[in-house]
């Protein structure tokens, strides 16, 4: 057995032992209900013609085609007689027109489907006697449509009250609890719409019919009395009809899966029979009466046993309450055989017999009752489990949406801020993604050293001040946890109220260090859960910055020159395409200025390649001083340099050429402590109208380097002053 089930029947046997207990004191009370003893009498004696068997207080009636005589003796004791009047009492069975007679004297007419009886629920026939007819032999004439067990007793007039009471208390009980077993069935189905529940209506409504049927009760109530007509026939369909809604009905209770399918398609057909069978029965046919009556006992046997089988099977599945049930099933088939034949030996009690098989059915659709109720924290636990299975997929999905959009603003955003953007960008970044999915009261990206920068992110902005100045109050033991390298979470006492912090620790190089604090009031803090989610979150923004800062890195070392850090030939190239697109569509004026160390060869042959290098970038530091933010300066090649000098004309540039030059002239170069002495020859030229593109005013400038140099080095030459 699993678990499950083993846990199932534990709350199934206490609920078995206290309905057990309850049974107890019901059968009690009815025995109570009868205020003391009654005496009746058996017939002494009793002759019968053919069609009819004495048996032990009474006769059975062979259920022929003809009406049955018997003459029927009592010996009633001098000391009973206290001049009471007498009843001849006889416990109701299907029969037809029974009659006690004397020679002179004829009792009234009796027949088990007459809807006129004057009793509510009447539990017998009664016959009341002629006075001073009690010791007189009673001749009984009567039928049936089968084999009836026909018990009548001598009774007190008084005494048939009580006998009369304990029969319609014994039936109403019976049928009040089937009443409300129907209706609590019905009940569930409108709220939980399982079919078991419906079956389950179904079966205890046939189960309540067929009952009123067998105790002779349907026919008295309003509305129902023309079902009489079937007599025998139909109290048969009731009870087929009640096995098909029976064996329909067992599957369901057990649920899907606990039985092979195999079973459950066999008790389908079993009961499609059956009510095929019923439907028989109320087509009335004379000739398939017999028939039928024998197919409807065979089916209580047939359907007994299929259910215990059914049971058995169900209590090793784990059914709930399986194991009562085939205990009380058990139980009421034993009754119900004993109701029906020890009658016709004249061996059980009618009125105790009966009601004692009827009360079984009612345990029987009790326990039942129970056991698909149990169904219902089923449901509820499929439920809560479904619903806590769907929370968990939405909140995973809302993570993984809001983390693929965090990823996707990080690789858009940050390509194409400067590098001193872009981490500040990233945090705020992860916090607009993060913040949501984790509410917190404060959120902190600090970081110190972080690609040579500080870094200070703080959620809600207004706490920037003060997260400031606390951050730097706290800077070592942050640092110290933060080195520690994984995400943790300690409380903060702060102005008397708890707080809970975590610290997920960025990855920056030491000296440098960094975290991300998310702030929670209480002592609670965030689950691990919420802290993985953190950390995944900083993670993939880390990546972000480091891929974002790598590219700038790579694209700036791709436009600068690597000795002298100015713009490379290639940059160069394109500023001067720009620039004279530029000025030419804005009819702007435009210069040129080369630059060229003078007898630099010298410098590389006295002191060596470095001490060369060295100068380059000496000389490269002073130029960009020199010019400042009025124009765009890389390396041409070599030792040549270039300036491109946007808005400047002729005149200006110049001066521009002079103040480098002299820039150059004062420059206090040195190398292994001796001075170098360094001089640049400048070429200017300006752009003339008309020129679009670069290369015609590059040719004078050059012609004017050329210039220079020729006129005697460290001088500024302009074009037009020589070439026009
Ligand atoms: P001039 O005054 O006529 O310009 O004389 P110069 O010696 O400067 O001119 P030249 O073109 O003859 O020599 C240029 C030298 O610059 C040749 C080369 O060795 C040196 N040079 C070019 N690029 C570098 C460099 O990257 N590093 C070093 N150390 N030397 C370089
Ligand atoms: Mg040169
Ligand atoms: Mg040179």
């Amino acid at each position: 057995m699993s678990p499950s089930a083993v846990a199932r029947s534990g709350p199934g046997l206490v609920f078995a032992i206290g309905t057990l207990a309850l049974a107890l004191l019901l059968w009690a009370a009815l025995q109570g209900l009868g205020a003391g003893r009654i005496q009746v009498w058996s017939p002494a004696e009793t002759e019968t013609a053919a069609g009819a068997t004495p048996v032990r207080g009474g006769l059975r009636l062979d259920g022929g085609a003809g009406e049955v005589r018997a003459t029927l003796r009592w010996r009633v004791p001098a000391s009973a007689d206290g001049g009471a009047r007498w009843v001849l009492w006889v416990p109701r069975a299907p029969v037809d027109r029974m009659r006690f007679s004397t020679p002179g004297w004829t009792g009234p007419v009796h027949d088990f489907f007459d809807p006129r009886v004057e009793h509510a629920l009447p539990g017998g026939f009664s016959t009341p006697l002629p006075a001073g007819a009690a010791d007189a032999p009673f001749s009984l004439e009567a039928g049936s449509g089968g084999p009836v067990g026909v018990y009548p007793l001598l009774v007190r007039e008084n005494d048939t009250i009580v006998l009369e009471q304990r029969a319609a208390a014994a039936a109403s009980g019976i049928y009040a609890a089937l009443f409300m077993l129907s209706f609590l069935a019905l009940a569930l189905y409108a709220a939980a719409r399982d079919p078991a529940y419906l079956m389950y209506f179904a079966c205890a409504l046939t189960a309540l019919l067929m009952l009123a049927a067998i105790n002779g009760h349907l026919y008295r109530v309003a509305g129902l009395s023309w079902f009489g007509r079937w007599r025998m026939a139909g109290i048969d369909a009731l009870i087929l009809g009640f096995l098909a809604a029976w064996s329909r009905m067992l599957p369901l209770y057990a649920g899907a899966g606990v039985l092979p399918r195999a079973a459950e398609r066999v008790a389908c057909a079993i009961a499609a029979g059956l009510l095929a069978l019923a439907a028989l029965c109320l087509l009335d046919v004379p000739l398939l009466q017999p028939w039928l009556r024998a197919l409807a006992s065979g089916a209580w046997v047939l359907v007994g046993a299929g259910s215990l089988a059914w049971l058995a099977l169900a209590v090793r599945g784990g059914a709930p309450m399986a194991w009562p049930l085939l205990g009380l099933l058990a139980l009421t088939l034993l009754l119900a055989a004993l109701y029906r034949f020890l009658p016709l030996f004249g061996t059980l009690d009618p009125l105790a017999g009966r009601y004692g098989f009827q009360a079984g059915i009612v345990m029987l659709f009790t326990v039942l009752a129970v056991g698909l109720v149990s169904r219902v924290a089923e449901y509820r636990t499929q439920r809560d489990h479904d619903r806590l299975a769907r929370a968990d997929t939405e909140r995973r999905m809302a993570r993984e949406t809001a983390r693929n959009d965090l990823a996707h603003a990080l690789q858009s955003q940050l390509r194409t801020l400067a590098p001193g953007d872009i981490e500040h960008t990233a945090f705020a970044l992860l916090f607009e993604h993060l913040l949501p999915l984790l509410p917190v009261e404060s959120a902190v990206a600090v970081a110190e050293g972080f690609h040579g920068r500080r870094l200070l992110v703080v959620r809600p902005e207004a706490r920037h001040d003060a997260a400031a100045e606390e951050i730097a109050r706290r800077a070592v033991p942050l640092r110290r946890t933060a080195s520690a390298g994984m995400a943790l979470q300690y409380l903060l006492g702060e102005g008397g109220r708890a707080l809970t912090e975590a610290l997920v620790p960025l990855k920056v190089h030491a000296p440098g260090w960094g975290g991300v604090l998310l702030r929670r009031e209480g002592t609670e803090g965030l689950t691990p859960e919420e802290l993985a989610l953190a950390t995944e979150f900083t993670r993939l923004t880390l990546l972000h910055v480091e891929h974002a800062v790598t590219a700038v890195q790579l694209r700036r070392s791709a436009e600068l020159d690597a000795l002298t850090g100015s713009l490379n030939r290639r940059s160069i190239d394109q500023w001067l395409a720009r620039a004279f697109a530029e000025a030419e569509r804005d009819r702007q004026p435009l210069s040129v200025v080369f630059i060229d160390i003078d007898h630099f060869k010298s410098v590389n042959d006295r002191h060596g390649h470095a001490a060369g290098d060295h100068c380059l970038r000496r000389v490269a530091t002073a130029l960009r001083a020199a010019l400042g933010e009025s124009g765009l300066f890389g390396r041409y090649g070599g030792e040549e340099f270039i300036a491109i000098l946007p808005g400047q004309g002729e005149p200006l540039a110049r001066a521009t050429g002079e103040r480098i030059r002299a820039a150059v002239e004062r420059l206090d170069a040195r190398w292994e402590d001796r001075p170098l002495r360094l001089t640049v020859s400048v070429g200017v030229a300006a752009r003339r109208e008309g020129e679009r593109t670069p290369e015609a005013t590059l040719e004078r400038a050059d012609k004017a380097l050329y210039a220079a140099k020729r006129n005697g080095r460290n001088r500024v030459q302009v074009a037009p002053a020589v070439f026009d």
